[in-house]
């Protein structure tokens, strides 16, 4: 007889790569990336640097929304003298996130001239195809590289394929013109992304800077050519990797463009810190890309950052807005408290709630989540069974489900979460 088989249930588990670990650093707070480390959810403001109070309030919404590490475009002169201010105001709203800054063509003045600046970053984003042409392109990033050691400052070497180094790109079609036979233009592309992230690292490291100071990045805008692009960068060296497709789009575009990406390459391990590109719509907070990072790394079951609620579609059996209200009332109310129950309930963010629509799977969807309701579908009793940790607690009836379901869940986070008091607290 076959003695009896396990299933494979860590199959598909995400596979850890062992990357360095860079330590980025504002005043106590130490933001570990790679390594060990959990990914890391990053996000980009999109106000004027010049507007330092305007950036201030951004960074803040942004550290709130629960980004890690927020980016700033550093581009005149006029924004390097904010910067030093905009860390000031975060200090005093007692917002420690870190703050790197981003820079092109004129990052080797700006750091140089403004030290003020490069101190208050806690690191800074090179783009090796933006620091100057011929001559000047190893002179003005080796002067990036004097101010990071200077100030002691990770650096991200970040390239783009919008701002790809155009005279590596012609010298690589160059060879290529000679290989029997020749690569396809995409295959020399995705060489020279790699290649420039790479090469730029070496030369960093040969100026001094420390290899568990170097994050890379190789940003490109369609799906497969992140999947292939990481793949490759990611076998090639272990510096940590910042994973992120650029100008994702808008809406359900760049959402599901982005989800899709980074959930294959962070399945494979590959990735170490993430941002969203979203442009936000008309009206959205520029915090959604943060949501949409956090929402990534939940659903492939790497972190935890807010009660996941898990609401049937609907269907013919629910033809009222009842649960869909619900669903919604109760994934807002979870997630406008997660400021406060962070450091309140400890491991609130693994809770799961259920909303069911009917009968169908409403009980049984129920009872696999920590608190669940089953609402009346068409055509059923109105009542609405509550589920709490699989059993059957009580039955709720009327117009006033919504509430007292809410007044449920605080009740059974408090007593589940909550910290018991000490004596001195209870005296
Ligand atoms: S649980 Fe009921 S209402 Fe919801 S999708 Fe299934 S059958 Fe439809």
């Amino acid at each position: 007889m076959q003695p009896d088989a396990c299933f494979p249930i860590d199959a598909a588990a995400p596979r850890p790569r062992r990357s360095r670990q860079a330590r980025i650093v504002w005043g106590s707070r130490v933001v570990t990336v790679g390594g060990d480390a959990p990914v890391r959810v990053q996000s980009m403001t999109n106000t004027d640097t010049q507007d330092a109070i305007g950036t201030a309030i951004q960074v803040k919404e942004l550290a709130l929304a629960g980004s890690e590490l927020v980016r700033i475009t550093v581009n005149t002169p006029e924004a390097a003298q904010q910067v030093p201010y905009i860390r000031e105001q975060l200090d005093r709203m007692g917002i420690d996130v870190p703050l790197i800054g981003d820079f092109h063509y004129n990052g080797h003045r700006l750091l140089t001239d403004y030290p003020d600046c490069a101190q208050a970053l806690s690191k800074y984003r090179i783009n090796p195809g933006n620091v100057g042409k011929g001559d000047k392109h190893d002179r003005q990033f080796a002067q990036m590289i004097e101010a990071a050691l200077r100030w002691n400052k990770p650096v991200r070497i970040g390239v783009n394929w919008g701002s790809l180094d155009q005279e590596l790109l012609a010298q690589l079609m160059d060879d290529n013109s000679r290989r029997t036979p020749p690569w396809d233009a995409k295959a020399v592309m995705y060489e020279a992304l790699i290649t420039s992230a790479i090469d730029s690292a070496r030369l960093a490291q040969e100026l001094g800077m420390d290899a568990d100071q170097v994050l890379l990045s190789c940003k490109v805008s369609g799906v497969q050519d992140l999947i292939s692009v990481y793949r490759e960068l990611a076998r090639r060296c272990d510096y940590p990797l910042h994973l992120g497709l650029t100008e994702a789009g808008m809406g359900t575009k760049g959402t599901v463009a982005s989800s899709v990406a980074m959930g294959i390459l962070l399945q494979e391990g590959i990735g170490d810190t993430i941002r969203v590109s979203l442009t936000p719509q008309p009206g959205q907070p520029r915090t959604q890309e943060v949501v949409i990072a956090s929402e990534i790394l939940q659903a492939l079951g790497l972190r935890y950052f807010v009660p996941s609620v898990t609401a049937c579609p609907g269907c013919g059996r629910t033809t009222s807005t009842t649960f869909q209200e619900l669903a919604k009332q109760i994934d807002d109310f979870l997630r406008a408290q997660m400021p406060v129950w962070r450091e309140r309930y400890p491991g609130v963010e693994e809770m799961k709630v259920a909303v069911m629509g009917c009968i169908v799977n409403g009980p049984g969807e129920s009872k696999h989540a920590d608190l669940g309701i089953s609402l009346p579908g068409t055509g059923e009793a109105p009542a609405a069974p509550v589920f709490i940790d699989g059993e059957k607690a009580l039955t709720l009836r009327g117009g006033n489900i919504a509430a007292e379901f809410q007044l449920i869940v605080e009740n059974y986070i408090e007593k589940r979460f909550g910290q018991p008091q000490t004596a001195a607290e209870t005296a």
